[in-house]
């Protein structure tokens, strides 16, 4: 259960709670490699390391915290089996979980869902249930199972078992990184944020936690600025990851982002699409999007050229050959080659 004892008393989660995700999940998580980038440090005269959550079998981390909340189960609601209703990463990492488990997962889809999409959930052993033709039909699917079937939905951010499980990325860079004084990390929903923000604020506070994410639909910037969790319309963007509500009763990460996040950064989609094939160039490694904000933010010179390492979170890999194919071309023409 999560500890009474809280961050500074108010949001319920605490620093143990991740130590706890780190022992629970460690069967079925690896830790993650951390890498230098010679030539994002060279940019920004101080090291940059880059942490690669692209690595594990599902490309993104979200294993970490769909894999703490369905260990924390108890047998009989594993028995019962759970749902989703993410097409994304956070379904991908619900069915991989569960099928390790071996535990019944359902995925609630709309039938605007593309067949790869379904496809690829099916692999991984999910049962898929077509509801309605937009998500939010498919969501009340999900909690119509969760009423008749006794399905335990699994929430893609804000809970805090998820939230700690992502936190668990913290913990890596801080048994590497002594020196660590900026993180920049991928913002949608907030628990990739919360947690790791939780996670490194506990070791140092003076640590500086950057969230970073598209121009539009950028829905936690807009609600942090309104005060309140707000709803906007999504746009197309590369960093569709990213895409979403925040939930209008939002119960902890709109707080734990509050107070964690120090910086935020909005980047424009041609930075995302440049950073996404710079990295491709130089490091010859593919990220989505929603990962590439973090390289865009620091190609963009918007981190601040401080003291102390950087680390950045490459959050997933999960995109489309046609996309990469279209960043590279669109790179090349702006580089004149591949010089
Ligand atoms: C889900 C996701 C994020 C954002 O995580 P939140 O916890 O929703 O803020 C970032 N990058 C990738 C690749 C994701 O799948």
């Amino acid at each position: 259960m999560m500890h009474l004892k809280s961050v500074k008393g108010r949001i319920g989660i605490s620093i143990r709670d991740i130590w706890e995700a780190k022992k629970r999940i460690s069967s079925l998580v690896y830790k993650t490699p951390l890498i230098q980038s010679a030539v994002l440090s060279e940019k920004m005269g101080r090291r940059v390391f880059l942490k690669l959550e692209n690595v594990h079998e599902i490309g993104a981390f979200k294993v970490r915290g769909a894999a703490n909340k369905i260990l924390s189960l108890s047998s009989e609601e594993r028995g019962r089996g759970i749902a989703t209703y993410s097409t994304g990463n956070h379904g991908m990492a619900v069915a991989y979980v569960a099928k390790k488990l071996g535990v019944k997962a359902v995925v609630c889809l709309s039938n605007r869902v593309p067949k790869a999409k379904i496809d690829s959930l099916k692999r991984l052993g999910a049962k898929i249930d077509i509801y309605g033709d937009s998500q939010d039909a498919a969501g009340e699917r999900c909690y119509e199972l969760e009423r008749m079937e006794g399905l335990t939905v699994i929430q893609p951010f804000d809970d805090p078992y998820v939230i700690a499980g992502q936190g668990t990325i913290g913990l890596e860079l801080l048994e590497e990184l002594p020196n660590l004084t900026d993180v920049i990390v991928p913002l949608s929903g907030g628990g990739l944020l919360s947690g790791i923000g939780l996670a490194v604020k506990s070791n140092d506070k003076g640590i500086r936690v950057s969230g970073v994410c598209m121009e539009k639909s950028a829905v936690m910037h807009e609600s942090l600025k309104a005060g309140q969790p707000v709803l906007l319309e999504e746009s197309e963007t590369l960093a569709d990851s990213l895409l979403g509500g925040i939930g209008l009763d939002n119960r902890y990460t709109f707080r734990m982002v509050q107070e964690y996040m120090d910086n935020a950064y909005l980047i424009p989609e041609e930075e995302i699409a440049y950073s996404m094939a710079f990295i491709i160039d130089k490091h010859r490694m593919i990220m989505e999007g929603a990962a590439a904000t973090g390289i865009a933010a620091i190609l963009g010179g918007k981190i601040p050229r401080q003291e102390g390492d950087v680390a950045v979170i490459i959050s997933g890999h999960n995109v489309d050959l046609s996309v990469i194919h279209r960043v590279i071309q669109d790179y090349a023409i702006c580089n004149d080659g591949w010089g």
